[in-house]
């Protein structure tokens, strides 16, 4: 019986590699996702280092019937090279503003994930402005993390709409800041709150290496050009020792928590709370 259980696992895995080593039949099955209710919002704490005080990012999990459980890493990416990305990126915020409006005091700000594309695209003040009145939450309350895979090809038009989007009072970021295209070019032109230094510097972060001085030019910089930072995949005591004494503003990482669902992240605030 166990041979059958196994087997039936490995005939699984065998079809969810076919399938996204296949780009059409992936999106194929990622667009039916949002009608068959695939997609959870989970959410992850941020730190804040000075006040001790919790925001959350929201982070995006496709528990796929076809395919099983299909990691972000997996179907983003190709979700961006169809375009489809945008539709994925308003149904997370509209769902985002639902869970904030629905949801306990510390899921009051938030975090969402929006690619390049969907900064692109003409509708989205209206569907956050929309998302944000639907649900009385108000805009400085959300932060728009830009996640790039794809090269930026409008420039001039992302900054007109990062300005636009902050003079309507939203919070923007820079997501995996020093990796690929998310480098000091961004910072220079882009009208930005925050910038989240990528995981692949924390990760490797031990005294005096490459990564720690790295990360405090990183500081320095940002202090002087009035932009708060983020540090992610913080996992150890020691790393967030070293960021919090190199003044970085906020620790995000597996140390504080993981990503969870919010009913999750509900009760184990609600138990600290009680503590
Ligand atoms: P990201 O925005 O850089 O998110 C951080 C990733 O690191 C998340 O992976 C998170 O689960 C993981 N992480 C957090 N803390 C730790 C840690 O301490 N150690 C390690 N090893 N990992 C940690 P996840 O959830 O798999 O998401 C991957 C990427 O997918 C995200 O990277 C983001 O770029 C993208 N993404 C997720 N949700 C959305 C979304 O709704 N829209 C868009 N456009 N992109 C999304
Ligand atoms: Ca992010
Ligand atoms: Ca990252
Ligand atoms: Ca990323």
């Amino acid at each position: 019986k166990q041979e059958k259980g196994n087997s039936v696992k490995v005939f699984d895995m065998n079809r969810q590699t076919e399938v996204m080593r296949s780009k059409p039949h992936l999106v194929h099955e990622l667009k039916k996702a949002i009608v068959n209710k695939e997609f959870v919002v989970y959410f992850q704490p941020i730190v804040n280092a000075a006040t001790g005080g919790i925001h959350y990012e929201a982070l995006l999990r496709w528990f796929s019937s076809k395919l099983g459980p299909v990691p972000p890493d997996a179907f983003i990416m190709a979700a961006e090279e169809s375009d489809f990305i945008q539709e994925i990126d308003l149904w997370v915020i509209e769902k985002v503003c639902e869970h904030v409006a629905n949801s306990h005091e510390e899921l009051r700000y938030v975090s969402i994930n929006l690619s390049i594309k969907t900064f692109q695209s003409t509708e989205l003040e209206k569907k956050l402005l929309a998302a944000c009145s639907k649900h009385g939450i108000d805009p400085s309350f959300i932060e728009l993390e830009l996640t790039e895979h794809t090269l930026l090809e409008d420039e001039q038009l992302l900054i007109e709409k990062l300005g636009c989007l902050r003079k309507l009072g939203f919070k923007v970021a820079i997501d995996d800041f020093g990796m690929r295209h998310a480098s000091f070019n961004y910072l220079r032109v882009l009208p930005v709150d925050k910038i989240k230094i990528d995981k692949a510097f924390v990760q490797n972060l031990k005294r005096n290496s490459k990564e720690h001085h790295i990360i405090t030019s990183i500081l320095t910089l940002a202090k002087k050009i009035g932009v708060r930072v983020t540090a992610e995949g913080v996992e150890t005591v020691e790393q967030a020792k070293m960021l919090v004494d190199a003044s970085c503003d906020e620790l995000q990482g597996y140390l504080f928590g993981k990503p969870a669902p919010n009913e999750i992240v509900h009760k184990a605030s609600k138990q600290a709370r009680e503590q």
